[in-house]
């Protein structure tokens, strides 16, 4: 599976409660994958078009919820393309302008066309809630991912400039640099930092995906540092590496999930050094504490670190049991 489906997919399980998150999230879908038809006498329809049937569903249940709206749903398949399918929602009557009038999207053009604004000043997305939700319905309908073994790249193709200044406000809010560019007519707004792509992902609630980006970035250093060291001997040098790689791992958990802060300074300063010092002993660890402790205290402390790591997962995965069941989940499959 590919680094932006397993985005998805975590994006999808996500509930939106909250009335000001559906609408949110729906703001950035209907911007994303929203156009407008016009059918004679003055009416016209939104459609959302994906080839994603659970985006379809997610999309279906947000007009529902938040705004009280019947969509009708319609797949479509294809012929030729081996069966692919292409599902199809649309608003029409009375619920069309009702519609783009609560997502404030409703614009008259030069000639005096109706058109679609697709930079929603409404909902405000002041709050951070909603911010997240926002951002979630940007990466589902107009977001993807390069594998972060291959590189470090994010990117939100947007339709129309509007929805990439929205995209890029947000991100800049949340301290996020990105740039953009003009691809074939579309603007797309990109990260090409580790840092920044983590962040993002956490500003979307997709803290899995972030936890398995830091994973490879560790991977990655890692194999550059056993690289690079020579003279040494390889077997206890591995077993080395696979102990300190553990031990990254649950503190890189800790600090997604928690946050390394509210941890007692005795175990912060042992989890700060391992990260910087990946390649170091316990032994050196210990000396590079002020005041300098020995390899005992500092395996003491590590073995604390990774039984809160341990905690905090069986912890979040009851949590998650407990999300699996509720209100408004729109399943994948
Ligand atoms: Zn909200």
């Amino acid at each position: 599976m590919s680094f932006s489906s397993t985005i998805r997919e975590a994006l999808l399980r996500e509930p939106a409660e909250r009335e000001c998150c559906l609408r949110a999230e729906l703001a950035a879908l209907t911007q994303a994958l929203g156009s407008l038809g016009f059918r004679g006498g003055g009416q016209f329809s939104v459609t959302y078009q994906t080839d994603q049937i659970p985006l379809a569903r997610r999309v279906f249940v947000l007009l529902k919820e938040g705004l009280g709206l019947s969509p009708q749903l319609q797949i479509v398949k294809h012929a030729r393309f081996g069966g692919k399918k292409t599902c199809v929602l649309t608003v029409e009557g009375a619920d069309a302008p009702k519609l783009l009038s609560e997502m404030d999207m409703m614009e008259a053009g030069e000639d005096g066309q109706l058109t679609m604004r697709r930079t929603s000043p409404r909902p405000a997305l002041n709050r951070q809630c909603c911010k997240k939700a926002y951002m979630r319905g940007a990466f589902l309908g107009i977001g993807s991912m390069t594998s972060p073994e291959k590189s470090y790249h994010m990117e939100f193709t947007c339709p129309e400039e509007g929805m990439a200044q929205q995209i890029e406000r947000l991100l800049e809010k949340a301290d996020i640099p990105a740039r953009h560019q003009t691809r074939r007519g579309k603007t797309v707004v990109y990260l090409k930092s580790a840092d920044a792509i983590a962040d993002a992902l956490t500003l979307m609630g997709a803290n899995q995906a972030r936890m398995e980006l830091e994973n490879v970035r560790i991977r990655k250093q890692m194999r550059g540092q056993i690289a690079r060291m020579s003279n040494c001997d390889e077997h206890n040098d591995n077993r080395m590496m696979d102990a300190s790689l553990a031990q990254i791992r649950a503190i890189t958990f800790v600090r997604v999930e928690y946050g390394l802060y509210p941890l007692p300074p005795a175990l912060r300063e042992v989890a700060e050094a391992r990260l910087q010092n990946p390649d170091a002993t316990l032994e050196q660890l210990g000396q590079l504490l002020d005041p300098p402790i020995g390899k005992s205290a500092v395996n003491a402390r590590m073995r604390r670190l990774m039984s809160i790591a341990r905690e905090l997962e069986q912890k979040l995965a009851a949590q998650a049991d407990e999300k699996g069941s509720a209100r408004f989940v729109t399943p994948a499959r």
